[in-house]
Order: structure tokens, then C-alpha cells, then sequence
């Protein structure tokens, strides 16, 4: 029997996966903040080290590698960050450091594009950093690789270029935070599910792309991601 809605089923965005014919659907995309003590300090703040801390970002911000999009309204600082992410394969409720690896079906290369002039009001003022994070395209991924091929990484070099130009390299053995840490954490608060992704942060180096832009990034091990910019769109 079909629903009587009002309107078509919004499809919720779809990730590739490595060497298989089958797609991962994405439920919802949480963020941790500050999980590079470098990127904290290039911020100007001091890294929690009590608990880690989260934004999200709606599942329809999802946009994969190689995308060109339009440079976003309501900004003139828009920043790149790249990202080690976690994508979760199975669902768990309050679940340990030491479980936490069975819940992930692999690992993606992201960028956490932000509209870092928005951001920064919100955070002087208090607010919410929605219109800073959570906006169309903001979410970009990487095909998934499945755990079950390359493990659970805990080191490797994460670097992003622009126009070819190295603007951030580091290694994801300087995580704050772990992978089952944040596993642990956030699955006190939420109940994971399959189809969550986890952006687990960004290392020093953010700044600003412009149209015209090239990004590309990679996390050793794990996926090269690419986007490009374009002029805003015009409605
Ligand atoms: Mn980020």
C-alpha cells in the first residue's frame, strides 16, 4: 500500500562503497569539535579534555568527493576541513571502548565545509553554530571502505591541498579523542545506528577557498577526497 504524503519521499543521500555493488544510506551526520589540540589552539580556544563535544549536520548536507558546487550564500570566509569519518554499521546504545570497533562498518576521507565568519559570531554570542555547519553541501565524503579490508586505523598521514598547495598535514594518531572513545561517548547520548557518520575532526591548517578552488585531501589507508568550487549560484 502506498503512503498518502502530501508530497514525494525525500530520498535521503547515499554513500558509495568501496568494491561492493551496495550503497550506505545516511541517518545522520554528527560532528566532534576541537579533537586536534593544534586546530584548537590555530582557533584561539582551549581543548576540553573533561569530554568531547558535537555538532550535526542534517543528512541531506551530504555530497560526495568530487562534486562541484557553489561557492554558499551568507558567507565571505567559507573554510575547508578535513576529516577522518566514521561510518557506523550497526546499532548500539551506551556501548564500551572495548565493543566499540564491532559497530563500525568502515571509514571515509570528509570535509566538514564551513562558513567559519558565521560560525565564529555564533560561538562569540553563544548561539548555536547551525548556520556556521549545517548548511546544503557541507558534508562532503569520500567513497567508504569497509573496515573488514583496511582495519581500524589509528595512524596515518591526513593532508589537504588547494590548487595542489599543502594546507594541512598531520597524522590521525594525534586525535584527541579516539575512534571508540567517541563511540563510547556519544552512544551515552544517542542511539548509534546503522547509517550514522562520525566527523571526528580536523587538524591545524583550516582557511579560507574561494570559486575557482581545487581541493584535494587525503588519509593514508583509507580514501582521497576531492571537491571543487564554483561561482555562487544565482538563485
Ligand atoms: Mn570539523
Amino acid at each position: 500500500m502506498t503512503e498518502n504524503l502530501l508530497f514525494e519521499k525525500p530520498q535521503v543521500p547515499t554513500v558509495t562503497i568501496k568494491g561492493s555493488p551496495k550503497k550506505f544510506p545516511v541517518k545522520r551526520v554528527f560532528c566532534v569539535g576541537r579533537n586536534y589540540e593544534a586546530h584548537a589552539r590555530e582557533m584561539g580556544v582551549e581543548v576540553d579534555r573533561e569530554q568531547p563535544f558535537y555538532f550535526i549536520k542534517t543528512a541531506f548536507a551530504v555530497i560526495p568527493s568530487g562534486s562541484h558546487i557553489p561557492y554558499p550564500p551568507g558567507t565571505d570566509n567559507y573554510h575547508y576541513e578535513m576529516e577522518l569519518v566514521i561510518a557506523i554499521g550497526k546499532d548500539g546504545f551506551n556501548i564500551s571502548v572495548e565493543k566499540a570497533h564491532d559497530h563500525i562498518y568502515g571509514y571515509a576521507a570528509g570535509l566538514d565545509m564551513t562558513r567559519r565568519d558565521l560560525q565564529l559570531v555564533a560561538r562569540e554570542k553563544g548561539r548555536p553554530w547551525d548556520l556556521g555547519k549545517d548548511f546544503e553541501q557541507s558534508a562532503v565524503i569520500s567513497e567508504i571502505v569497509p573496515a573488514s579490508e583496511i582495519g581500524h586505523p589509528e595512524s596515518g598521514a591526513i593532508e589537504l591541498q588547494v590548487n595542489g598547495a599543502v594546507k594541512q598535514s598531520a597524522d590521525i594518531d594525534l586525535l584527541i579523542w579516539k575512534i571508540p572513545e567517541i563511540i563510547a561517548h556519544l552512544s551515552r547520548f544517542y542511539h548509534l545506528s546503522a547509517g550514522d557518520l562520525i566527523y571526528t575532526g580536523t587538524p591545524a591548517g583550516v582557511g579560507p577557498v574561494v570559486a575557482g578552488d581545487r581541493i584535494t585531501g587525503s588519509i593514508a589507508n583509507v580514501a582521497n577526497i576531492e571537491l571543487t568550487i564554483d561561482n555562487p549560484a544565482v538563485d
